[in-house]
């Protein structure tokens, strides 16, 4: 091959990386749109942390014995031979930003971010090894009314975008204590069945028994069915705590199912855990939308006060899979001249609509009228203002309907007074 030549080999994306281009990009700001405006009338505010971050801030808020942490994450080191990774999630960051800004006495905090994130995860449908997730983080409330409200605003969410077929699922993992009863209990039931685990699955008998229960591989899920369940081991304080949490969903007519299984695939969490699943086809296994819970002990176990705290991700490829809602049309004008002496006076006007009627306008410029209405009736602009010599002589505009609109049938034309334009534009676009 010369060395002109490219190769094409190497100019593909990476894969479990993709582009998002026309719809899914429309559905993706859109989605972002709507769960800005959902966590907003919660009273969140937004951050921006670092995509890389060192990697020991995941291994030790994560857990080393996670999927995440242990086979996913993107680690390489840098020019001065530090480990840093790109970020797997965001809870993560958000507390190191409550440490590192100096934050952790001025609670509540309450924060939205959303970005990419990365994982080395096997690339599939609504799986990708970039992907996007939007998360809020409430720092600083220990009350079960708040892990309540964060679950409602995702469940806002999950309405707003008008997903069908949705469950939402909860459980209680309790905290440090009841976890250490049940742990015990785990070991003695997994025990049993020593040699049919996984190889994954033996390893974490005797290191964390509790993330067996997150196994995917179908021996261990035979085995995990009939395992204890965790809501026998809560103490008196974690079980009357996840009983608020119930009281407060029922109350305010949210329906959930229980998942004593439900420990979520990191190791922060403590006492509620949830997550909103759908299937996206028949012949798909369902997926989840949206994850998280509480997590006291997070702050302090990375450096900080004990400092409660809950918090959720959603996954915004997948909500692009799944979105179904119409964006309400947008109406788009095009500009036109005829021949090139008329060019400025219709990008003069180009301009004035837009920054009058604060609505999009395109100018095209290349080729002919022709290719120009072309072009327009293929971008779905809904009328061509078209300006040649007459028009300017006449101080008018030729208005084409390039889509039926109000009483203005596809294809006719109307020729209106330029002064008048930005009015008769205003009155055919408003509802
Ligand atoms: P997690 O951070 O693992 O609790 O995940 C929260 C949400 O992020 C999940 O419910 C998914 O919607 C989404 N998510 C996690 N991993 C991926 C991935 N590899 N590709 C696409 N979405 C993902």
């Amino acid at each position: 091959m010369s060395k002109d030549t490219i190769d094409l080999q190497e100019i593909r994306t990476i894969r479990g990386m993709r582009d998002l281009i026309g719809k899914d990009a429309e559905a993706f700001c859109y989605i972002i749109d709507s769960l800005k405006k959902i966590v907003s009338n919660y009273g969140y505010s937004q951050i921006e942390t670092p995509i890389i971050e060192f990697t020991s801030l995941f291994a030790r808020s994560l857990g080393e014995e996670t999927d995440v942490v242990g086979k996913e994450m993107f680690s390489f080191f840098d020019r001065s031979e530090q480990s840093i990774s790109l970020r797997p999630e965001g809870t993560a960051s958000a507390v190191r930003a409550l440490i590192t800004n100096k934050l952790t006495q001025n609670l509540p905090q309450k924060w939205f971010y959303y970005g990419p994130m990365f994982r080395y995860d096997r690339p599939q449908k609504g799986r990708y090894r970039q992907f996007y997730q939007f998360g809020i983080e409430y720092l600083g409330s220990k009350s079960p009314l708040s892990d309540v409200e964060s679950i409602t605003a995702a469940y806002d969410v999950i309405q707003a975008l008008n997903l069908k077929n949705t469950t939402l699922y909860l459980n209680s993992i309790g905290d440090t204590e009841s976890r250490a009863s049940y742990k015990e209990e785990l070991i003695r039931y997994f025990s049993q069945y020593k040699n049919d685990l996984s190889a994954d699955s033996q390893r974490r008998l005797l290191v964390n028994p509790l993330r067996i229960l997150d196994s995917k591989d179908p021996k261990d899920q035979e085995i995990i069915q009939n395992s204890p369940s965790i809501l026998h081991f809560l103490t008196p304080e974690s079980s009357r705590f996840f009983e608020r949490v119930q009281e407060g969903l029922t109350r305010l007519n949210i329906p959930y199912r229980m998942d004593r299984t439900l420990v979520r695939g990191l190791d922060y969490y403590d006492h509620t855990t949830f997550e909103i699943k759908t299937s996206i086809s028949e012949n798909q296994p369902s997926m989840a939308f949206v994850g998280g819970g509480r997590y006291n002990g997070l702050v302090q176990q990375m450096g900080g006060p004990s400092i409660p705290a809950v918090g959720w991700a959603f996954g915004i490829d997948r909500l692009i899979l799944a979105f179904q809602h119409k964006i309400p049309p947008l109406h788009l004008i095009s500009v036109l001249f005829v021949k090139e002496d008329e060019e400025y006076d219709a990008l003069l006007l180009a301009h004035q609509i837009r920054s009058i009627l604060n609505t999009p306008v395109l100018f095209p410029s290349d080729g002919n009228l022709i290719k120009r209405l072309k072009y327009s009736d293929k971008m779905n602009v809904t009328c061509a203002l078209i300006m040649g010599e007459e028009e300017i002589k006449s101080e008018c505009v030729k208005c084409k309907f390039l889509i039926t609109i109000k009483d203005f049938f596809k294809g006719t034309e109307k020729v209106i007074k330029r002064s008048e334009i930005t009015n008769f534009l205003y009155n055919l676009f408003k509802e």
